[in-house]
């Protein structure tokens, strides 16, 4: 979800998932899938929270080759995504596209879950605004805690940002 929702933020969560929350606002900031990105955590995660957050960012970083990582020190040079959790009932997890930041839910506690509330941030942090599962099923459902990204929401990241080329691969390229 983002920060500048509309009132459907009041209802309880179960309520917003079934609704399918409101019309999406323009992202005030995204980030592009090619360029060197860090998801910079808070030091005191637990290694399984971390591991769970890292797996999240893998489901789009490792088909697309994206240089994305998650790190408790930003690097100078990258671009920093600050995550943190609150403790809130109201919502799984948000994207805040002016802070910008990923803000979670001290309640999403199962690794499974918390990895795809992780992936769906991730995703409007890339541009991506939510699909109704009426439309097809995507990590980008609103309220969705189980759908990881598929071939769909791949293709979107590459349509909106191209094919990334990692340093490696042009090393690669450039072999005889
Ligand atoms: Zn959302």
């Amino acid at each position: 979800m983002f920060r500048r929702t509309c009132a459907l933020r009041i209802l309880p969560p179960v309520l917003i998932a079934t609704f399918g929350g409101c019309a999406d606002p323009t992202l005030a900031t995204r980030f592009d899938a090619c360029a060197p990105t860090e998801i910079v955590l808070p030091e005191s995660l637990a290694p399984a929270v971390a591991s769970a957050i890292a797996d999240g960012v893998r489901f789009w970083s490792e088909p697309l080759s994206m240089p994305w990582t998650t790190t408790t020190a930003a690097t100078t040079g990258a671009s920093a995504i600050p995550l943190r959790f609150i403790d809130t009932g109201l919502f799984y997890g948000r994207y805040d596209d002016l802070a910008p930041a990923i803000i979670l839910s001290s309640g999403v506690t199962d690794p499974a879950r918390l990895s795809i509330v992780v992936a769906h941030e991730v995703g409007h942090a890339l541009g991506l605004y939510h699909r109704s599962p009426d439309a097809r099923v995507s990590v980008m459902n609103p309220g969705n805690v189980n759908v990881a990204p598929n071939a769909e929401d791949l293709a979107e990241i590459t349509a909106i940002w191209g094919a990334c080329t990692t340093g490696a691969r042009r090393g690669m390229l450039a072999l005889p």
